[in-house]
């Protein structure tokens, strides 16, 4: 075989290569409601305006909100939990069902990157205008769903970790910020806080699956406890909220910011327009 006999085949086996893999994104699935219509959703569900760059509010949501109308809401935010987990993993995710009066797969936004997702869950704008659009975490300057409940006389809370996203963009506001030092101090201080009922709205940010999915891949020991222990706190939540009503009725959220993906190695990652990195499932309650 000669020089351009070599150069053939090459050529031949690139073109073969593109050809599958432009097919494989034709037949890629992407879910068609976003997650830029959770914040509308939110503010709406507690009679407030919404954040002045948000999108409509997502339609199953705003349903479902329509006939249980609510005065508080507590999202809890696992990190990096991904629709395809939900498919593979159901029984996994069973404290989570149960608990569950809507089941609402969401497109996340690109870069699927935590600061970048939360930006747009809590703004419900897309990444060019509430400005997050890498892996950066500077404060969010943009209208969101904390901006409009304050104007509103709302009271809101974040609940996190030291170091997360969570903890670090929507710093600034007239709000108070529980950062604590370890995923289980943040859970007990969301059931202090639900208890006391201090708050409208109260953000529980959990990051332990995808710290663990980075280090032993999305389906690895460590991530699969972790999936089981965000199910396990979502539930140990809506179980909180009920012996604790004091007279409110509540929307309780399972809400994730982006998907994961295996890669070479054991690990785990995302950031990719991929399905695997841009499904998500949240999971919606009134109690
Ligand atoms: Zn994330």
């Amino acid at each position: 075989m000669n020089l351009t006999d070599l150069y053939d085949k090459g050529f031949a086996q690139s073109l073969k290569f593109m050809a599958k893999r432009v097919k494989q994104m034709e037949e890629e699935l992407y879910c068609p409601y976003s997650l830029t219509g959770v914040a509308a959703a939110v503010t709406a569900a507690l009679g407030v305006e919404a954040p002045q760059n948000a999108a409509p509010p997502v339609e199953p949501l705003k349903k479902l909100l329509e006939a249980e109308p609510v005065d508080r809401v507590v999202l809890y935010n696992p990190d990096a939990v991904a629709l395809w987990l939900f498919e593979k993993y159901t029984p996994v995710f069973l404290p989570v069902m149960e608990n569950a009066r809507l089941t609402l797969p969401l497109q996340s936004v690109m870069p699927s990157v935590t600061p970048v997702c939360f930006a747009t869950m809590y703004t419900g704008a897309l990444p060019e205008v509430h400005g997050i659009k890498a892996y950066r975490k500077p404060v969010v300057k943009t209208d969101s769903v904390f901006d409009a409940l304050l104007r509103a006389g709302k009271r809101c809370a974040i609940v996190s970790v030291e170091n997360a996203s969570m903890s670090k963009i929507f710093l600034e506001r007239d709000m108070d910020y529980f950062i604590c030092a370890t995923t289980r101090e943040a859970h007990q201080k969301a059931a202090e806080l639900i208890a006391q009922n201090e708050y409208d709205l109260l953000s529980v940010y959990d990051p332990d699956y995808d710290d663990a999915m980075h280090r032993c891949g999305p389906e690895g020991e460590g991530a699969m406890n972790a999936l089981r222990s965000n199910a396990a706190a979502y539930a140990a939540l809506a179980q909180c909220i009920r012996e604790h009503k004091n007279g409110r009725r509540t929307l309780l959220g399972f809400a994730p910011d982006h998907g994961c993906h295996a890669i070479d190695g054991g690990g785990g990652s995302h950031g990719l327009m991929m399905p695997e990195d841009m499904n998500i499932v949240h999971f919606y309650t009134v109690i």
